[in-house]
């Protein structure tokens, strides 16, 4: 046991003399936009729930609801306790959304990519992925065994030069991206990338965690997956493809097979943030909206997404910001390596419905303020 903490203990050490420790910070939702933390009320701009409708009153009256007449969990896996009927309607819903024949919801957005990758490609086969795809499409992509080769973010040319290359030597081939970077807030090329998956014989899957409701997709990938928890303010992910690659994903992606069902609050929860959703498109324009003020008001690069990041590099300096901010009143996240590459430690803000337009600018301000000292000199 004496080595067990000595190893925790020094692991931790290096993360402390890299400025790269992480805590957790006892926070809660207050109104609106804003939350409490240590008795204290910021705007934040670190969540994801980017149509503000996890507190939404139709869609915490749906999950109560669900809750008082189903219970708080699923009890088992779907397959082995019986599949709710919440589950097939709010699959019905999700495909139709996407023009897809089927869709299976998962548990989180990280098993659905955890699952999937697997139950698509193994030894033999190829992996082609986006280099700032997100930790769960790398996890899925190494326990399928199959050879996974990066190309450079959003890089056509390197792309397809990694399909040539490597294409002829696989048996199937899958390329990975994401319709909204996580972290970066761009869009990848969508429609030049299937042209060239599909010119190989590789099927693509797109990642939409950060696009529903938000953007509109110029296409759409033949496998596409997302979660319930961003855009949709509940909890689960999803994949929607065509009905034999779900009817396969029932029966062979283990991060759905082995896993305890959604559980029922969520399930209502995310159907009926999908009709609110449907049903606002104001709502919907919002988040772009207010990232596109932010963007115009310091003259960065228009946002194509609800995420701007601004970068700083080193991870001491963006957290030094981070909370030079939290004593003005935002919450805004550093994000830091390995969640994005060493040297491109950065502020990550997140735009919602929620904010109003006056939280937007008073942001903008603070951060123009504190940028000469605490950011690098803009490019040229
Ligand atoms: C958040 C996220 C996921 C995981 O979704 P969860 O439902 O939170 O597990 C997957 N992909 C991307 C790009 C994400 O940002």
């Amino acid at each position: 046991m004496e080595s067990l903490d000595a190893f925790a203990a020094a692991k931790l050490a290096v993360l402390d003399a890299a400025g790269l420790r992480r805590a957790l910070r006892p926070t809660t939702r207050a109104q609106g936009a804003e939350v409490l933390r240590e008795g204290r009320r910021l705007i934040s701009f670190s969540s994801n729930d980017y149509l503000g409708l996890a507190s939404h009153p139709v869609v915490v009256e749906a999950a109560t609801a669900a809750a008082r007449r189903f219970g708080a969990g699923a009890g088992a896996s779907r397959l082995v306790c019986g599949d709710h009927p919440l589950m097939a309607e709010l699959e019905l819903a999700l495909a139709r959304l996407k023009g897809a024949e089927a869709a299976l919801v998962f548990s989180s957005g990280y098993l659905a990519n955890l699952g999937a990758v697997p139950a698509l490609v193994g030894l033999g086969d190829l992996v082609v992925l986006d280099e700032l795809s997100h930790s769960c499409m790398w996890a899925g992509a190494r326990l399928s065994r199959a050879r996974v080769e990066p190309f450079r973010h959003n890089d056509l040319d390197h792309a397809r030069g990694v399909l040539g290359r490597r294409r002829g030597g696989a048996g199937r081939a899958l390329l990975l991206t994401e319709r909204v970077f996580s972290m970066d807030g761009d869009r990848a090329p969508e429609t030049e990338l299937l042209a060239l998956a599909a010119a190989h014989d590789a099927w693509t899957l797109v990642d939409d965690a950060h696009g529903l409701g938000v953007v509109e997709p110029g296409d759409r990938a033949p496998l596409e997956m997302g979660t319930l928890s961003k855009s949709l303010g509940s909890q689960g992910g999803y994949l929607c493809a065509s009905a034999p690659v779900i009817e396969l994903m029932k029966n062979r992606a283990r991060g759905f097979v082995y896993t305890t069902g959604l559980a029922p609050p969520s399930a209502a929860a995310a159907l009926a943030a999908l009709e609110v959703m449907a049903a606002e498109p104001d709502r919907r324009a919002r988040p772009l909206g207010l990232a596109r003020r932010f963007t115009r008001r310091l003259r960065l690069p228009e946002a194509a997404s609800a995420i701007v990041p601004v970068t700083v590099g080193e991870a001491r300096a963006a957290l030094a910001l981070s909370a030079a901010l939290e004593a003005r009143g935002f919450l805004v996240p550093a994000i830091r390596p390995p969640t994005v590459p060493v040297g491109t430690a950065r502020l990550r803000l997140a735009f919602s419905a929620l904010h109003t337009e006056a939280q937007v600018d008073a942001l903008a301000d603070a951060l123009a303020e504190l940028r000469p000292a605490l950011l690098p000199e803009e490019p040229a």
